[in-house]
């Protein structure tokens, strides 16, 4: 959302803010792979997203917004944790509750949707970028 909103106003920084949070909501309604939560695959996600993050940075030339953007879009999962240690009661955001449609596919698919999801995400960043 970062490279999209080009934050100039408050206003923009609240729609930065609200987009970057309804991002994960659509992504979640996408059908994903679940990555397993053994700490490798939590230090790979954790990389690969900075990597990504890195990448937007570089061809969009957009520093904090993105930084933002990223942040906010990944932070609704950190509950997920929160609730398996015991330190939540119960999830809160809206793509996490029970009601919420949340397929997983699995690997090849679930990752081949990410793949071309993140392509598309660094081709956007890339022309707008260019504005
Ligand atoms: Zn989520």
């Amino acid at each position: 959302m970062g490279c999209a909103i080009k934050p100039d106003s408050l206003g923009k920084w609240v729609l930065l803010i609200t987009a970057s949070l309804g991002s994960h909501v659509i992504l979640d309604l996408i059908p994903h792979w679940e990555r397993p939560s053994e700490l490798t695959w939590v230090v790979a996600d954790f990389l690969l997203g900075s990597i990504m993050a890195f990448l937007i940075i570089y061809i969009s030339k957009i520093v904090i917004p993105v930084i933002v953007g990223a942040l906010l879009g990944v932070i609704p999962d950190i509950e997920h944790k929160l609730v398996s240690y015991g330190l939540m009661e119960e999830k809160l955001f809206i793509s996490h509750l029970q009601f919420f449609p949340h397929q997983d596919w699995n690997f090849p698919w679930g990752v081949l949707i990410q793949i071309v999801f993140l392509g598309a995400t660094l081709l956007l960043c890339y022309y707008l970028g260019k504005r």
